[in-house]
């Protein structure tokens, strides 16, 4: 079965099941405690893996990205979506530095949201116009982005993955790409939600990578890219074996 099946299941299940916790559930300090306990666990050991494979805003913006894409291929929008998509390719170059500066903003709203919860959410629980309004016109922005680029909120905003990201810089987990089989299709580069340059690279150890082997599902080829896995009790290992032949995957 291919990785994306899991993925997808263990995400639909995650997803329910935060929807029952929201209206169910009331965690108490324990329960907290276990989760960040799992959640440091699994980023020390596997980088962000909750961010590709558990967190449910990942999820929700996976949804409203394939929506995007579906109302992309509407007769009536397909016009506008050349248009979007060679612009895009026009502005690459400063689309890229665009991309990778806004990265930033991450750290930033971080600190907007802690100081939302003196005020904006406070002001929101008096019932005060101008705290509902912005949190709307919030929304309002992140459901535009979500529907336009690969997982919006976790590259431009989510604090949650900026932090996490800063501790599996302690992971010696990563993707690897075999240069020997590697045919240089690209295919991984273009897959990878988070605009990551696999295939120019040996090994992503990248702050952004949330091990989500989307661009190992990718490639078309065995053994050229693959999870391997190095952490300090157990010897290196990796998902594929590097000395088998390169052969075409069925795709
Ligand atoms: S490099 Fe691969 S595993 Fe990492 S985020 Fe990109 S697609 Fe996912
Ligand atoms: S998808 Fe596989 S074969 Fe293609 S460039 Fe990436 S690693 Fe190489």
């Amino acid at each position: 079965m291919k990785i994306k099946i899991y993925r997808r299941m263990t995400k639909a299940i995650v997803f329910l099941l935060s929807i029952y916790a929201i209206v169910n559930f009331a965690p108490n300090k324990y329960f907290m405690l276990i989760v960040l306990a799992l959640i440091l666990g699994t980023t020390l050991l596997f980088r962000t893996v909750f961010c590709g494979w558990i967190c449910p805003m990942g999820t929700l913006f996976d949804l409203l990205r394939m929506l995007g894409k579906k109302i992309g291929d509407f007769s009536v929008m397909r016009k506008l979506n050349v248009s979007y998509k060679k612009w895009i390719k026009k502005n690459k170059k400063v689309l890229n530095k665009t991309d990778h500066y806004s990265r930033y903003f991450r750290y930033a709203f971080f600190l907007w949201i802690l100081q939302s919860i003196f005020l904006g959410l406070a002001s929101i629980k008096d019932k005060n116009e101008h705290g509902i309004m912005s949190v709307i016109y919030l929304l309002i922005g992140l459901i535009v982005l979500g529907l336009f680029i690969d997982r919006a909120w976790c590259k431009y905003l989510c604090p949650v993955g900026a932090f996490l990201g800063v501790i599996s810089k302690l992971s010696h987990t990563g993707i690897s790409r075999n240069k020997e089989t590697c045919i240089q299709c690209n295919l991984c580069s273009k897959t990878c939600p988070m605009n990551i340059a696999v295939a120019n690279r040996e090994f992503v150890g990248d702050i952004d990578c949330q091990t989500c082997l989307k661009c190992v599902d990718a490639c078309p080829v065995d053994n050229a890219l693959y999870l391997k896995i190095n952490f300090p009790l157990f010897q290196p290992n990796k998902l594929q074996k590097k000395d088998k032949e390169p052969t075409k995957k069925n795709i």
